[in-house]
């Protein structure tokens, strides 16, 4: 067995063995992807081969990718209010947002704090979209951000219907895919998103880079956050971190090929996962479980669990899992999502995210289940968090 149980996927993955290998490759380039001369071509090379790899695990063009240094950044040049179109140079009047979204969302790039509207969700954490479409009808020029899953339930938003209903009002709609890239199938024209972000970290690419990607060419970011040399086509300056970008192509690339198996085979283990908590603690709650979820995520709480102990004695036992939204992690603060979905401050002091990813074994699952089952018994002495 090996020594740890990384269960912390969500969180950030471990480097994907072909990433590795483009990170070693790559270590050979000298030039900057800038010059003319033949390691400046060398260079260009990887970063181009990296946009198409990227491109294509969202169905969209190599040159509707822009690379960013984190889904963060993607997030923040994304969320402007100069964010143009043919039709419209005036800029966005307002920023939608779920209520569940990540907090690079949340802090609703550069738009005024006044100008932020927090969109309702229903008991699973999708967006309302009748509150949506209420909401849509006060603006005149409206930029809607939605995640396309929840990075601590894993619940997947009824992207496409919402891009139907942002549309028809004449906004624009972004979409954070960062949890849901390499995980499920994304069509960026299936989803009708106009923008998409995605982050090399979460798929097994090195963390510190991120993508934000255009479904058509029609919008023209005014406001790039990073100006100077004019990389990127103008949108990001600086010079391409080379050996993060190819690692992101290879990682995308590898995704895409195993996504039907890996999918599949993280189902089974989550699966088997969720039914072992509920046989050792009945009144263990999966939060967002009947809804579409991604494949390897469980965020659960059970009566008397706090997260703090929970994660500490998991580790102890050899099990990296989270408490709480894991970009905050550090300092357990007690979930913006939960609490949107209408559940109670105790439970969401208790929430725990088990996720798993493509070298998850069953072997790591019966770790788990083992670590639960002492720690439910442990607990349930003081607290009876089993009855
Ligand atoms: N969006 C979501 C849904 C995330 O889960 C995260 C990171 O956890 C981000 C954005 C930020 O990505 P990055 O870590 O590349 O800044």
């Amino acid at each position: 067995m090996p020594d740890r149980s990384y269960f912390d996927w969500n969180a950030t993955a471990p480097l994907r063995p072909e990433a590795a290998a483009a990170l070693q490759a790559g270590l050979a380039v000298v030039g900057n992807p800038s010059s003319v001369h033949a390691e400046g071509r060398a260079a260009r090379r990887f970063v181009e081969n990296a946009r198409e790899q990227v491109a294509a695990l969202v169905g969209a063009r190599p040159g509707d990718v822009c690379f960013t240094a984190s889904g963060t950044e993607a997030n923040m040049l994304a969320l402007t209010p100069k964010l143009e179109t043919a039709d419209e140079i005036r800029p966005r009047d307002r920023l939608l947002i779920s209520a569940v979204e990540h907090s690079s969302v949340r802090a609703g790039g550069r738009f005024p704090p006044g100008s932020v509207t927090e969109l309702a969700v229903d008991a699973a954490g999708r967006v309302d979209l009748d509150a949506l479409k209420l909401a849509l009808a006060g603006t005149a020029r409206p930029l809607v951000s939605l995640m396309l899953a929840n990075n601590e339930t894993g619940v997947l938003q009824p992207v496409a219907a919402a891009a139907a209903v942002v549309h028809d009002a004449g906004g624009l709609l972004h979409v954070d895919a960062v949890q849901a890239a390499g995980r499920i199938p994304i069509d960026i024209n299936a989803l009708g998103a106009d923008l998409m972000t995605l982050s090399a970290h979460k798929i097994g690419g090195m963390k510190g880079v991120g993508a934000l990607v255009w479904r058509h060419e029609g919008i023209h970011i005014a406001d790039p956050l990073v100006r100077g040399g004019g990389q990127e086509r103008g949108l990001r300056a600086g010079t391409e971190n080379v050996l993060g970008i190819a690692t992101f192509g290879a990682a995308a690339t590898a995704a895409l090929a195993g996504m039907a198996a890996e999918a599949a085979r993280m189902r089974t283990l989550r699966d088997a996962l969720e039914a072992g908590l509920r046989a050792v603690a009945p009144r263990a709650v999966v939060f967002g479980a009947a809804a579409e979820r991604l494949p390897n995520t469980t965020l659960f709480a059970a009566p008397g669990l706090t997260a703090e102990t929970a994660v500490i004695a998991f580790d102890l036992e050899g099990i990296a899992v989270s408490s709480g939204a894991a970009c905050s992690s550090g300092k357990v603060q007690p979930s913006h999502v939960l609490a949107a979905m209408g559940v109670s401050p105790e439970i969401v002091h208790g929430a725990v995210r088990v996720s798993l990813g493509w070298d998850s074994t069953e072997t790591d699952v019966q770790r788990f289940l083992t670590a639960w089952r002492t720690l439910v018994t442990a607990l349930s002495k003081g607290e009876g968090i089993a009855a």
